[in-house]
Protein backbone atom coordinates (compact mmCIF):
# COMPACT_ATOMS: atom_id res chain seq x y z
CA UNK A 1 0.00 0.00 0.00
CA UNK A 2 2.47 2.66 1.29
CA UNK A 3 4.84 1.36 -1.76
CA UNK A 4 2.06 2.37 -4.50
CA UNK A 5 1.60 5.63 -2.91
CA UNK A 6 5.50 6.32 -3.17
CA UNK A 7 5.54 4.95 -6.43
CA UNK A 8 2.55 7.97 -7.45
CA UNK A 9 5.22 10.84 -5.79
CA UNK A 10 8.52 9.68 -6.78
CA UNK A 11 9.55 11.44 -10.12
CA UNK A 12 10.25 9.46 -13.01
CA UNK A 13 13.25 8.63 -13.81
CA UNK A 14 15.47 11.38 -15.61
CA UNK A 15 14.65 12.80 -18.77
CA UNK A 16 17.18 12.26 -21.73
CA UNK A 17 18.38 15.90 -22.64
CA UNK A 18 18.81 16.53 -26.09
CA UNK A 19 22.27 17.71 -27.03
CA UNK A 20 21.86 18.76 -30.48
CA UNK A 21 20.74 21.92 -29.71
CA UNK A 22 22.41 23.89 -27.35
CA UNK A 23 21.50 22.60 -23.86
CA UNK A 24 20.23 24.73 -21.34
CA UNK A 25 21.60 23.88 -18.07
CA UNK A 26 19.60 24.64 -14.73
CA UNK A 27 22.60 26.24 -13.54
CA UNK A 28 25.88 27.63 -13.84
CA UNK A 29 28.64 29.56 -11.91
CA UNK A 30 29.88 33.22 -13.27
CA UNK A 31 33.45 34.27 -12.37
CA UNK A 32 33.87 37.67 -13.80
CA UNK A 33 36.01 39.01 -10.58
CA UNK A 34 38.69 38.83 -8.87
CA UNK A 35 38.90 35.15 -8.70
CA UNK A 36 41.42 34.05 -10.69
CA UNK A 37 43.57 37.12 -9.30
CA UNK A 38 43.05 35.72 -5.79
CA UNK A 39 43.63 32.14 -6.72
CA UNK A 40 46.65 33.28 -8.24
CA UNK A 41 48.20 35.19 -5.01
CA UNK A 42 47.32 31.69 -3.20
CA UNK A 43 49.45 29.71 -5.73
CA UNK A 44 52.23 32.22 -5.47
CA UNK A 45 52.87 32.68 -2.08
CA UNK A 46 51.94 29.09 -1.34
CA UNK A 47 49.35 29.37 1.20
CA UNK A 48 46.96 27.21 -0.47
CA UNK A 49 45.57 25.42 3.10
CA UNK A 50 43.46 26.91 5.68
CA UNK A 51 45.93 29.82 6.78
CA UNK A 52 47.21 32.45 4.49
CA UNK A 53 44.30 35.23 5.12
CA UNK A 54 41.83 34.45 2.78
CA UNK A 55 40.19 32.61 4.89
CA UNK A 56 39.96 35.01 7.89
CA UNK A 57 38.89 37.85 5.69
CA UNK A 58 35.97 35.77 3.59
CA UNK A 59 34.30 35.09 7.17
CA UNK A 60 34.59 38.66 8.24
CA UNK A 61 33.31 40.17 5.51
CA UNK A 62 30.27 37.32 4.46
CA UNK A 63 28.88 37.41 8.35
CA UNK A 64 28.93 41.25 7.70
CA UNK A 65 27.16 40.61 4.67
CA UNK A 66 24.73 38.38 6.89
CA UNK A 67 24.75 41.08 9.50
CA UNK A 68 26.11 38.68 11.94
CA UNK A 69 28.84 39.42 14.53
CA UNK A 70 30.95 36.03 13.79
CA UNK A 71 31.68 33.82 10.43
CA UNK A 72 32.80 29.97 10.85
CA UNK A 73 34.01 29.02 7.37
CA UNK A 74 34.12 24.84 6.55
CA UNK A 75 33.84 22.56 3.83
CA UNK A 76 30.38 22.45 2.87
CA UNK A 77 26.91 23.26 3.56
CA UNK A 78 26.05 19.68 5.33
CA UNK A 79 29.75 20.03 7.92
CA UNK A 80 28.43 23.98 8.50
CA UNK A 81 24.88 22.31 9.36
CA UNK A 82 26.68 19.06 11.21
CA UNK A 83 28.99 22.03 12.94
CA UNK A 84 26.36 23.78 14.55
CA UNK A 85 24.44 21.00 16.20
CA UNK A 86 27.40 19.79 17.52
CA UNK A 87 28.43 23.73 18.75
CA UNK A 88 25.25 23.53 20.61
CA UNK A 89 25.85 20.36 22.40
CA UNK A 90 22.91 18.68 20.26
CA UNK A 91 23.60 14.88 20.66
CA UNK A 92 22.23 11.24 21.12
CA UNK A 93 18.30 10.81 21.52
CA UNK A 94 18.11 15.02 21.15
CA UNK A 95 15.60 15.71 18.78
CA UNK A 96 15.40 18.22 16.22
CA UNK A 97 12.66 19.65 14.24
CA UNK A 98 13.30 20.10 10.62
CA UNK A 99 10.89 20.17 7.66
CA UNK A 100 10.27 17.15 5.38
CA UNK A 101 10.69 19.54 2.19
CA UNK A 102 14.44 19.77 2.28
CA UNK A 103 17.84 18.22 1.28
CA UNK A 104 19.28 15.33 2.53
CA UNK A 105 21.94 17.44 4.69
CA UNK A 106 19.51 19.05 6.95
CA UNK A 107 18.20 15.36 8.51
CA UNK A 108 21.44 13.65 7.92
CA UNK A 109 23.27 16.69 10.39
CA UNK A 110 20.96 15.42 13.09
CA UNK A 111 21.65 11.95 12.77
CA UNK A 112 25.52 12.51 12.36
CA UNK A 113 25.29 13.56 16.17
CA UNK A 114 22.77 10.60 17.08
CA UNK A 115 20.06 12.75 17.27
CA UNK A 116 16.56 12.14 15.77
CA UNK A 117 14.89 14.28 12.56
CA UNK A 118 11.18 14.95 13.86
CA UNK A 119 9.24 15.90 10.20
CA UNK A 120 7.21 18.96 10.05
CA UNK A 121 5.18 19.62 6.59
CA UNK A 122 5.52 22.97 4.47
CA UNK A 123 3.56 25.79 3.47
CA UNK A 124 1.94 25.40 0.31
CA UNK A 125 3.09 28.88 -0.70
CA UNK A 126 6.34 29.07 0.07
CA UNK A 127 7.48 25.64 0.54
CA UNK A 128 8.98 26.27 3.46
CA UNK A 129 8.63 24.43 7.06
CA UNK A 130 4.83 25.28 8.47
CA UNK A 131 5.07 27.00 11.92
CA UNK A 132 1.29 26.26 12.82
CA UNK A 133 2.61 22.44 12.71
CA UNK A 134 5.77 23.23 15.09
CA UNK A 135 3.93 22.83 18.50
CA UNK A 136 2.32 19.68 17.98
CA UNK A 137 5.50 18.37 17.67
CA UNK A 138 7.60 19.31 20.39
CA UNK A 139 8.37 17.21 23.26
CA UNK A 140 10.67 16.76 26.29
CA UNK A 141 13.52 15.68 23.96
CA UNK A 142 13.13 18.57 21.52
CA UNK A 143 16.48 20.79 21.60
CA UNK A 144 16.35 22.91 18.50
CA UNK A 145 14.55 23.65 14.92
CA UNK A 146 16.02 23.72 11.83
CA UNK A 147 14.30 26.48 9.20
CA UNK A 148 15.30 25.81 5.79
CA UNK A 149 14.69 28.55 3.08
CA UNK A 150 14.04 26.69 0.28
CA UNK A 151 15.23 28.03 -3.35
CA UNK A 152 15.84 31.38 -1.71
CA UNK A 153 12.52 32.71 -0.57
CA UNK A 154 12.89 33.12 3.92
CA UNK A 155 11.18 30.93 5.98
CA UNK A 156 8.45 33.07 8.44
CA UNK A 157 10.96 33.32 11.14
CA UNK A 158 8.85 35.42 13.44
CA UNK A 159 6.63 32.63 14.13
CA UNK A 160 9.32 30.20 14.75
CA UNK A 161 11.32 32.53 16.75
CA UNK A 162 7.90 32.84 19.04
CA UNK A 163 7.55 29.17 19.45
CA UNK A 164 11.48 28.93 20.27
CA UNK A 165 11.26 31.07 22.85
CA UNK A 166 8.10 29.57 24.41
CA UNK A 167 9.95 25.97 24.52
CA UNK A 168 13.51 27.09 25.03
CA UNK A 169 14.44 25.76 21.88
CA UNK A 170 17.72 26.23 19.40
CA UNK A 171 16.87 28.03 15.99
CA UNK A 172 19.52 27.18 13.02
CA UNK A 173 18.81 28.24 9.62
CA UNK A 174 19.63 26.17 6.83
CA UNK A 175 20.39 29.11 4.61
CA UNK A 176 22.52 27.18 1.51
CA UNK A 177 19.82 28.63 -0.69
CA UNK A 178 19.41 32.21 0.46
CA UNK A 179 22.60 33.97 0.54
CA UNK A 180 21.02 37.55 0.74
CA UNK A 181 17.73 37.21 0.76
CA UNK A 182 15.56 38.64 3.59
CA UNK A 183 12.47 38.51 6.49
CA UNK A 184 11.35 42.12 6.83
CA UNK A 185 14.31 43.71 5.94
CA UNK A 186 16.80 41.29 7.46
CA UNK A 187 18.99 39.10 6.12
CA UNK A 188 19.41 35.53 6.23
CA UNK A 189 21.50 33.45 8.25
CA UNK A 190 21.45 36.27 10.95
CA UNK A 191 17.54 35.91 12.27
CA UNK A 192 17.98 32.67 14.87
CA UNK A 193 21.07 31.36 16.91
CA UNK A 194 23.49 30.26 13.95
CA UNK A 195 23.05 30.37 10.03
CA UNK A 196 24.32 27.61 7.67
CA UNK A 197 25.37 28.39 4.05
CA UNK A 198 26.85 26.33 1.49
CA UNK A 199 29.39 27.58 -1.28
CA UNK A 200 28.65 24.54 -3.71
CA UNK A 201 29.21 25.16 -7.03
CA UNK A 202 25.68 25.98 -7.87
CA UNK A 203 24.81 28.21 -5.25
CA UNK A 204 24.02 32.01 -4.64
CA UNK A 205 28.14 32.47 -4.63
CA UNK A 206 30.74 29.41 -4.49
CA UNK A 207 33.98 28.33 -3.68
CA UNK A 208 33.71 25.11 -5.21
CA UNK A 209 32.59 23.11 -2.31
CA UNK A 210 32.76 24.90 0.58
CA UNK A 211 30.29 26.37 4.06
CA UNK A 212 30.22 28.54 6.58
CA UNK A 213 28.08 29.27 10.14
CA UNK A 214 27.43 32.54 10.76
CA UNK A 215 26.49 33.58 14.13
CA UNK A 216 26.00 36.66 16.79
CA UNK A 217 26.91 34.19 19.83
CA UNK A 218 30.80 34.04 20.99
CA UNK A 219 30.81 30.74 22.70
CA UNK A 220 28.95 29.21 19.56
CA UNK A 221 32.10 30.70 17.39
CA UNK A 222 34.31 29.30 19.69
CA UNK A 223 33.24 26.09 20.04
CA UNK A 224 32.21 25.47 15.90
CA UNK A 225 35.81 27.00 15.21
CA UNK A 226 37.58 24.41 17.64
CA UNK A 227 35.47 21.52 16.08
CA UNK A 228 35.76 22.30 12.83
CA UNK A 229 39.99 21.88 13.55
CA UNK A 230 39.90 18.46 14.98
CA UNK A 231 39.23 20.30 18.67
CA UNK A 232 43.60 20.87 18.56
CA UNK A 233 44.09 22.37 22.32
CA UNK A 234 44.77 25.31 22.76
CA UNK A 235 47.34 25.26 25.41
CA UNK A 236 49.32 21.98 24.02
CA UNK A 237 49.40 21.14 20.23
CA UNK A 238 48.15 17.61 18.94
CA UNK A 239 46.66 17.48 22.61
CA UNK A 240 42.66 16.39 21.80
CA UNK A 241 40.15 16.50 24.56
CA UNK A 242 36.71 16.32 22.59
CA UNK A 243 36.15 14.37 19.35
CA UNK A 244 36.90 17.10 16.33
CA UNK A 245 36.45 16.83 12.78
CA UNK A 246 38.42 18.33 9.96
CA UNK A 247 36.25 20.18 8.15
CA UNK A 248 38.36 23.52 7.50
CA UNK A 249 38.09 25.79 4.12
CA UNK A 250 40.91 26.22 2.38
CA UNK A 251 42.78 29.81 1.33
CA UNK A 252 42.52 28.57 -2.03
CA UNK A 253 38.13 27.81 -1.42
CA UNK A 254 38.02 31.15 0.74
CA UNK A 255 40.34 33.44 -2.31
CA UNK A 256 37.76 31.99 -4.80
CA UNK A 257 34.74 32.86 -1.86
CA UNK A 258 35.62 36.61 -1.39
CA UNK A 259 36.03 37.42 -4.72
CA UNK A 260 32.00 35.84 -5.61
CA UNK A 261 31.13 37.86 -2.68
CA UNK A 262 32.56 41.14 -4.07
CA UNK A 263 29.93 40.82 -6.84
CA UNK A 264 26.97 39.26 -4.65
CA UNK A 265 24.61 41.94 -5.51
CA UNK A 266 25.18 41.37 -9.15
CA UNK A 267 24.23 37.87 -8.69
CA UNK A 268 21.47 38.49 -7.04
CA UNK A 269 20.27 40.89 -9.42
CA UNK A 270 20.72 38.37 -12.45
CA UNK A 271 18.51 36.09 -10.42
CA UNK A 272 15.52 38.12 -9.62
CA UNK A 273 15.57 39.57 -13.37
CA UNK A 274 15.55 36.53 -14.25
CA UNK A 275 12.35 35.29 -12.11
CA UNK A 276 10.92 38.63 -13.60
CA UNK A 277 10.95 37.56 -16.81
CA UNK A 278 9.59 34.06 -16.67
CA UNK A 279 6.96 35.42 -14.43
CA UNK A 280 5.83 37.77 -17.03
CA UNK A 281 6.04 34.89 -19.86
CA UNK A 282 4.55 31.96 -17.90
CA UNK A 283 1.86 34.07 -15.87
CA UNK A 284 -1.36 33.67 -18.53
CA UNK A 285 -0.50 29.84 -18.67
CA UNK A 286 -3.17 27.73 -16.56
CA UNK A 287 -2.02 25.01 -14.79
CA UNK A 288 1.58 26.43 -14.11
CA UNK A 289 1.97 27.42 -10.66
CA UNK A 290 5.17 30.22 -10.42
CA UNK A 291 7.10 31.45 -7.32
CA UNK A 292 5.58 33.47 -4.45
CA UNK A 293 7.72 36.50 -2.85
CA UNK A 294 5.29 37.02 0.59
CA UNK A 295 4.91 40.45 1.86
CA UNK A 296 8.03 39.62 4.47
CA UNK A 297 10.37 38.80 2.16
CA UNK A 298 13.15 39.52 -0.59
CA UNK A 299 13.12 36.37 -2.48
CA UNK A 300 16.70 35.49 -4.20
CA UNK A 301 15.28 33.35 -6.56
CA UNK A 302 18.32 30.46 -6.18
CA UNK A 303 16.12 28.47 -8.61
CA UNK A 304 12.89 29.25 -10.48
CA UNK A 305 10.78 26.62 -8.91
CA UNK A 306 7.37 25.73 -10.49
CA UNK A 307 4.54 23.67 -10.16
CA UNK A 308 2.62 21.57 -12.88
CA UNK A 309 -1.02 21.08 -11.84
CA UNK A 310 -3.44 18.65 -13.30
CA UNK A 311 -5.11 21.70 -15.36
CA UNK A 312 -1.99 22.15 -17.20
CA UNK A 313 -3.15 19.09 -19.43
CA UNK A 314 0.25 16.65 -19.09
CA UNK A 315 2.30 15.63 -15.69
CA UNK A 316 5.58 17.30 -14.61
CA UNK A 317 7.38 14.08 -16.03
CA UNK A 318 5.86 14.51 -19.67
CA UNK A 319 6.83 18.07 -18.67
CA UNK A 320 10.03 17.81 -18.12
CA UNK A 321 10.92 15.41 -20.94
CA UNK A 322 9.52 17.89 -23.47
CA UNK A 323 11.64 20.13 -21.92
CA UNK A 324 14.60 17.76 -22.55
CA UNK A 325 13.92 17.17 -25.86
CA UNK A 326 14.76 21.16 -26.91
CA UNK A 327 17.74 20.64 -24.50
CA UNK A 328 16.26 21.94 -21.50
CA UNK A 329 17.61 20.86 -18.26
CA UNK A 330 15.39 20.90 -15.27
CA UNK A 331 15.41 19.51 -12.30
CA UNK A 332 13.10 17.93 -9.98
CA UNK A 333 11.53 18.71 -6.69
CA UNK A 334 13.01 17.52 -3.64
CA UNK A 335 11.67 13.97 -2.11
CA UNK A 336 10.57 14.40 1.05
CA UNK A 337 12.37 13.15 4.04
CA UNK A 338 10.00 10.74 5.04
CA UNK A 339 9.86 9.24 1.82
CA UNK A 340 13.63 8.59 1.46
CA UNK A 341 14.80 4.98 2.22
CA UNK A 342 17.22 5.61 5.06
CA UNK A 343 14.71 7.66 6.66
CA UNK A 344 11.66 5.48 5.91
CA UNK A 345 11.69 4.07 9.25
CA UNK A 346 12.48 6.43 11.71
CA UNK A 347 10.64 9.36 10.26
CA UNK A 348 6.98 8.58 10.16
CA UNK A 349 3.54 10.67 9.23
CA UNK A 350 1.64 12.80 7.33
CA UNK A 351 2.85 15.26 5.21
CA UNK A 352 0.83 15.94 2.32
CA UNK A 353 1.81 19.44 1.04
CA UNK A 354 5.56 17.85 0.77
CA UNK A 355 4.27 14.78 -0.87
CA UNK A 356 2.26 17.29 -3.31
CA UNK A 357 4.98 19.65 -4.35
CA UNK A 358 7.47 16.40 -4.92
CA UNK A 359 4.60 15.36 -7.12
CA UNK A 360 4.23 18.52 -8.67
CA UNK A 361 7.35 20.89 -8.89
CA UNK A 362 10.27 21.29 -11.07
CA UNK A 363 12.79 23.66 -11.50
CA UNK A 364 13.59 25.77 -15.19
CA UNK A 365 17.24 26.86 -15.93
CA UNK A 366 18.33 29.55 -13.49
CA UNK A 367 21.46 29.98 -14.05
CA UNK A 368 24.03 33.25 -14.30
CA UNK A 369 24.76 32.69 -17.99
CA UNK A 370 20.98 32.62 -19.02
CA UNK A 371 20.04 34.76 -21.96
CA UNK A 372 16.80 36.60 -22.30
CA UNK A 373 15.83 34.58 -25.39
CA UNK A 374 16.63 31.14 -23.74
CA UNK A 375 14.03 32.39 -21.33
CA UNK A 376 11.74 33.13 -24.18
CA UNK A 377 12.60 30.12 -25.57
CA UNK A 378 11.76 27.77 -22.95
CA UNK A 379 8.62 29.60 -22.01
CA UNK A 380 7.52 28.71 -25.58
CA UNK A 381 8.60 25.33 -25.11
CA UNK A 382 6.28 25.03 -21.66
CA UNK A 383 3.19 27.13 -23.60
CA UNK A 384 3.66 24.90 -27.17
CA UNK A 385 3.33 21.86 -24.33
CA UNK A 386 -0.23 22.76 -22.33
CA UNK A 387 -2.95 21.34 -23.87
C1 LIG B 1 23.05 22.69 -0.96
C2 LIG B 1 22.28 22.50 0.30
C3 LIG B 1 22.85 21.93 1.44
C4 LIG B 1 24.19 21.27 1.44
O1 LIG B 1 25.24 21.99 1.00
P1 LIG B 1 26.58 21.23 0.49
O2 LIG B 1 27.57 22.31 0.40
O3 LIG B 1 26.23 20.62 -0.83
O4 LIG B 1 26.93 20.21 1.51
C5 LIG B 1 22.10 21.88 2.59
N1 LIG B 1 20.85 22.33 2.64
C6 LIG B 1 20.24 22.85 1.56
C7 LIG B 1 18.84 23.36 1.69
C8 LIG B 1 20.93 22.93 0.34
O5 LIG B 1 20.32 23.41 -0.74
Amino acid sequence: MRRNIIKDILPAKEPLLNTRYRTISVSNPLFKGNELKYVTKCIKTGWVSSLGGYVEEFENKFSRYCEARYGISCSSGTTALHLALASLGIGKDDEVIIPTFTMISTANAVTYQGAVPVLIDSEENTFNIDPEKIEEKITKKTKAIIAVHIYGHPADMDKILKISKKYNLYVIEDAAEAHGAEYKGKRAGGLGDVGCFSFYGNKIITTGEGGMLVTNNRRIKEKAGYLRDLAFSKERHFWHKELGFNYRMSNLQAAVGLAQLERIDVLIRIKRNNAKLYDTLLRDIRGIILPKEENYAKNVYWMYAILVEDSFGISKDELRKRLARRGIETRNFFIPIHLQPIYFKICKGQFPVAEELCKKGLYLPSGFNLKKNEIKFIAKTIREAAR
